[in-house]
């Protein structure tokens, strides 16, 4: 299915994070082949087991829950890490980035499905966050927008709800920290990416303003 994810994906504008998880280097290698560059893991272990088996010119995404005694792993290559959800966290991928001379980009994963179980922030903890004294000394982190998922439910208004309350939080934060350019005149140019829609879900997604979907079981069936 991937040809027609992709080509949806495209036609929405967005881009599509082929996630990879549980999928062997061959089967990554054959999607690859067809033009894919940018895919997702959700462990470092799983991560790191197979970067040295792909090509040097694949963007890896990091999307699942990262521990902070991980970040030192991913920190030379990683270009995206979508999960950070936590002021300890971020600064802990800020300090690894330093130590590797780069800037590394991340999303702001909130919390708005219906489950207990999954990770994020509600809109409370980001504005305090975003308004921390040590947020303003990280020098090597880059927040380029938010990450959600939606409810594992069979009710679409539901999940397009969710989306819908994602990308609320995602103007919100724009328009109170990111829409000024900063001292080298960059700042809010990086805020723009809403990391939402899996297989089940991400057309509602990219019709609710996903800029980013993260499709597994789909694009490798
Ligand atoms: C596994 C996973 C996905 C993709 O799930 P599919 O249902 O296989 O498309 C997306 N986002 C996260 C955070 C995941 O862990």
């Amino acid at each position: 299915m991937f040809a027609q994810v992709q080509s949806k994906t495209q036609a929405a504008g967005a881009t599509l994070v082929a996630v990879s998880k549980t999928q062997s280097p061959e089967k990554i290698l054959e999607i690859y082949k067809q033009g894919q560059r940018v895919f997702g893991e959700n462990r470092v272990q799983e991560l790191l087991s197979k970067v040295d088996l792909l090509p040097k010119d694949i963007e890896w995404h990091l999307i699942g829950h990262l521990q902070t005694n991980k970040v030192k792993f991913i920190a030379p290559f990683v270009r995206l890490i979508h999960s950070v959800d936590s002021l300890k966290l971020l600064s802990e991928i800020d300090k690894e980035a330093k130590k590797c001379g780069r800037v590394i980009d991340c999303l702001l994963q909130f919390h708005v499905a219906q489950e207990e179980t999954k990770f994020g922030l509600d809109e409370n903890e980001a504005l305090e966050l975003l308004q921390s004294p040590d947020f303003q000394t990280f020098t090597n982190v880059r927040i380029c927008g938010v990450m959600g998922m939606a409810s594992f439910s069979e009710d679409q208004n539901q999940v397009r709800r969710e989306f819908q309350h994602l990308r609320q939080i995602f103007q919100n934060l724009k328009s109170k920290f990111f829409s000024q350019r900063d001292a080298n005149g960059t700042g809010g140019d990086f805020f723009k990416e809403i990391s939402m829609g899996m297989s089940s879900d991400f057309e509602i997604a990219l019709s609710e303003g996903s800029t980013m979907v993260r499709v597994g079981s789909l694009v490798f069936n």
